[in-house]
């Protein structure tokens, strides 16, 4: 069999021990599903059972009645989808607007965040009409100034939200903020963007993979693709311990937790780093009112290497950040003792809660900065989705859509902004890509303390 060419440890990919995170804790038990038992034929192929290959798998079924195949190294969500921090808002690429307009123009930016706030209605309207019960929370997401320096730029951010997403955005003080229910050590003020909100990321994947069942989509856990290749008559092989499937179209949803080498061409062209999440036991009534955390609204900072945080509904706290370059024992101990320390530095009055869950997954980056959607190489019937930038809730969601209408070839009419077409260009010497890490996170994190 051939092997999977990967950039961190095998731990990582471990899918046999569990993630250990807290929404594991919420799932309700449901019969797991089965490995790939033999060899199938498929009109389209989906490597990946995230939002992006469940979403494909979902609009492909539902909208253009196909029975696409789904195969998963794990279970559904396994991946960064079930177990991410639940903030459905806007991202998916970590370029700046400046830098996108130079580059790709206004009116792109202006498609990008129409495609953004689609990308958030979507999930919306998955989470209520498609009945996914995701705990949603109340609508709103807050951004906190981390210097005073942050502070000032924050008008000029709220009016590029209204020129170019046309969303209205509240700059609040340091004494709005408290006033909102969030109060931080070292904030220095913020905005309250009214799009976005929060749920149980495992809960939505595991809707995401009722509904795509339901719908007609067939989906295969504990089935690794081992390769795949494209045979001289158009259609693609793909080999897994099992069984082997022979499909007419192909999508590629493997996003932070591909392979170099499946298939060749995405050698170098995606970045995994390593996002890290503790969650509290419940805070008491008296530990909120002292810190001044009352609000259910999900919240982030402007630092680099940015924190991001949520009261949940049973009143824990998650609290976010990236910071190692490796998914090992030593590692994880070491990040586990810094997010505590930065949290209790920002919610000193929570310094009491103890962190009673603490895992890590793979957050995907690009080159360019920005999120892909299309073909794969010169493969004619074959496409990927990936790079979302930490914003891959509503964003892949999203991009499993336009995949559909791709696949389907009868794309929807929704915005696909031409930055998510260009193809990511390789990061050079890729075996060596996540060594350079450690240097970056020194670099931001200097930035970040204002040096
Ligand atoms: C810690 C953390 C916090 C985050 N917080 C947020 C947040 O709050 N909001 C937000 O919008 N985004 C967040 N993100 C990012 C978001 O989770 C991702 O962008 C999104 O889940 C990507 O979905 P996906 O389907 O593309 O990839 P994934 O969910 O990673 O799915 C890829 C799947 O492919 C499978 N796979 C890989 N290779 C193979 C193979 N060879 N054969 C079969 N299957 C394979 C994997 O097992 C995996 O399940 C966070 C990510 C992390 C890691």
């Amino acid at each position: 069999m051939p092997n999977l060419h990967r950039i961190y440890d095998a731990h990582a990919y471990d899918t046999q021990t569990p993630v250990g995170s807290y929404w594991e804790a919420t799932m309700p038990a449901t019969p797991a599903f089965p490995a790939l038992d033999g060899d199938r034929r498929a009109g389209v192929a989906i490597i990946g059972a995230g939002y992006t290959g469940l979403s494909t798998a979902l609009h492909l079924a539902r909208d253009y009645g196909e029975a696409p195949l789904v195969i998963e190294a794990a279970q559904p969500g396994w991946g960064a989808s079930g177990r991410n921090a639940g903030f459905c808002g806007f991202g998916g690429a970590k370029l700046g607007d400046s830098a996108i307009i130079r580059r790709f123009g206004e009116n792109d930016l202006r498609a990008f965040y129409s495609a953004q706030k689609e990308a958030v209605a979507l999930v919306r309207d998955l989470t209520s009409s498609g009945g996914i019960e995701a705990e949603a929370q109340v609508d709103g997401e807050y951004c906190l100034a981390h210097n005073a320096s942050a502070a000032r730029a924050l008008p000029e951010v709220a009016e590029g939200l209204r020129r170019y997403a046309g969303v209205e955005c509240s700059v609040l003080s340091a004494q709005e903020m408290q006033q909102e229910g969030l109060h931080g050590d070292g904030f220095h003020g913020g905005f309250l963007l009214p799009q976005g909100f929060g749920l149980n990321p495992g809960k939505y994947a595991a809707g995401l993979a009722r509904l795509a069942q339901q719908a007609g989509a067939v989906i295969h856990g504990s089935t690794p693709a081992l390769s795949v290749q494209e045979e001289p008559g158009g259609t693609y092989i793909i080999e897994t311990p099992t069984g082997r499937i022979q499909a007419d179209r192909l999508i590629v949803a493997s996003n932070g937790y591909s392979s170099d080498n499946l298939p060749d061409w995405l050698r170098g062209r995606y970045l995994p780093v390593v996002s890290h999440i503790i969650v509290t036991r419940p805070l008491t009534e008296l530990e909120k009112q002292t810190q001044g955390w009352t609000t259910r609204r999900i919240a982030y900072d402007t630092r680099n290497l940015l924190h991001y945080f949520r009261l949940l509904p049973d009143d824990r706290v998650l609290f976010g950040m990236r910071g190692t370059s490796n998914i090992t024992a030593g590692s994880m101990q070491r990040m586990r003792r810094q997010i505590r320390h930065e949290f209790e530095a920002l919610f000193p009055a929570l310094i009491c809660a103890e962190t009673e869950f603490h895992w890590s997954g793979l957050v995907c980056l690009t080159r360019g900065l920005i999120p892909y959607a299309g073909q794969i190489g010169n493969w004619r019937r074959a496409w990927t989705g990936f790079g979302y930038h930490g914003g891959g809730v509503a964003m892949a969601t999203y991009t499993g859509r336009l995949l559909a209408g791709i696949a389907a070839g009868k794309p929807y009419k929704s915005p696909l902004p031409s930055l998510m077409q260009q193809r990511p260009a390789a990061i050079p010497f890729p075996r060596l890509r996540r060594h350079s890490l450690p240097l970056a996170y020194t670099f931001y994190g200097v930035r970040d303390l204002g040096w």
